[in-house]
């Protein structure tokens, strides 16, 4: 006697991952689990569970079979209670009121780096879409293919913000940034007093996206705890298209070669440390991007994360973008108030210099 039947969750399972629009394999799985599962008598299925051989019938993964233990011993299936986060809410209206609420952009680009426009530019955009601030988050001196930023050039480069920002329309603010690259060992890439002086700081993976497991974990674990650190920039570093949506680019041999899987580390480990030390998880609008994707997204939320909707514009139209990101956190049911940039500059400065205070 159970509380619950696995077959219906894991069905259950599927339609809600439908309704999210993942990716087909992915509900796929959770429904060949089921018809697999479903044909076996009761007693069957709870002897397999109980003595771990559900994975050895076909079209049971490990996922599924975690599921169907859950809801054997009368629990809701971690996988499910995700997903009905969601349940009822009108996901367009979702998407949209969180859109209303982002006051700023924490993730921006200029052509001091790999950016098309000056930061004037960038900004007076930002300005038209009704933001309070962006946050100038420029390329840091590794990463030379984007034109990286040395010590000494992002110096200038905060002479410079300071003197547009004298110019700039009230109720308007650059605030200062970087895109920090995560080293191999976990170090970021720019000078301590530099770090110290930005108001917020990005850190992202440019290299060694296949490190295995146990090394990029550990990479990013000592990130996450540098107290310089606020947003975790793209976590996964995966690449789901060649390009934005909409834009006609290569054919599809080329297309496919240009996108990139997933790196692998231990996201829940890394959302643990996220959540402990007060490291943002973005969420990067980026229509080739769409990173981190919405189950990790989800498992960060549970891990009590906050959030950052970044556009990494690397242009002004492509400030617009936010509303890509807020489509895939409404998916995930983010609230607006876990997400950083849907407070005013000054909260957000405040919460970042707490980090290096730590
Ligand atoms: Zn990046
Ligand atoms: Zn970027």
């Amino acid at each position: 006697m159970t509380a619950r039947d696995p077959i219906a969750d894991l069905r259950r399972i599927a339609f809600l991952l439908e309704r999210a629009n993942e990716a087909t394999y992915r509900v796929r799985a959770f429904r060949s689990a089921a018809t697999a599962l479903g044909a076996l008598p009761a007693r069957e299925l709870a002897e397999r569970a109980r003595t771990g051989k559900l994975t050895e019938l076909p079209g049971v993964g490990d996922v599924t079979a975690r599921c169907v233990a859950e809801s054997l011993a009368g629990e809701e299936p971690v996988y499910l209670r995700r997903l009905l986060a969601t349940e009822g809410t009108d996901l367009d209206a979702a998407a949209s009121a969180l859109r209303t609420a982002l006051r700023g952009d924490c993730h921006t680009h200029s052509d001091w780096s790999d950016g098309g426009s000056p930061i004037e530019e960038m900004a007076l955009a930002a300005v038209e879409l009704g933001h309070e601030y962006v946050v100038l988050t420029d390329h840091s001196p590794r990463l030379k293919v984007a034109r990286g930023l040395t010590a000494d050039r992002l110096r200038r480069q905060l002479d410079h913000v300071a003197k547009l920002n004298e110019a700039l329309p009230e109720g308007f603010r650059i605030l200062t940034g970087i895109e920090v690259d995560i080293l191999a060992d976990g170090s970021l890439d720019q000078d301590e007093e530099l770090l110290a002086r930005l108001d917020v700081v990005v850190g992202s993976v440019h290299s060694g996206l296949n490190d295995e497991r146990a090394k990029m974990t550990r990479r990013m674990l000592a990130a996450v705890a540098n107290p310089h650190l606020d947003i975790l920039g793209h976590c996964t570093g995966r690449m789901v298209s060649s390009r934005p949506a909409g834009v006609k680019g290569p054919g599809d041999r080329a297309h496919r070669a240009r996108t990139r899987a997933e790196s692998d580390f231990d996201a829940d480990a890394v959302f643990a440390a996220c959540a402990e030390h007060g490291v943002a998880v973005e969420i990067n609008s980026r229509p080739e991007r769409q990173d981190p994707p919405k189950r990790l997204i989800r498992r960060a939320l549970e891990a009590g994360c906050h959030f950052a909707v970044n556009t990494d514009a690397h242009a002004p139209g492509q400030l617009d973008w936010q509303r890509f990101g807020c489509e895939r956190a409404a998916l995930c049911g983010v609230p607006a108030d876990r997400v950083v940039n849907t407070w005013d500059a000054d909260r957000l400065v405040g919460w970042a210099r707490g980090h290096a205070a730590r």
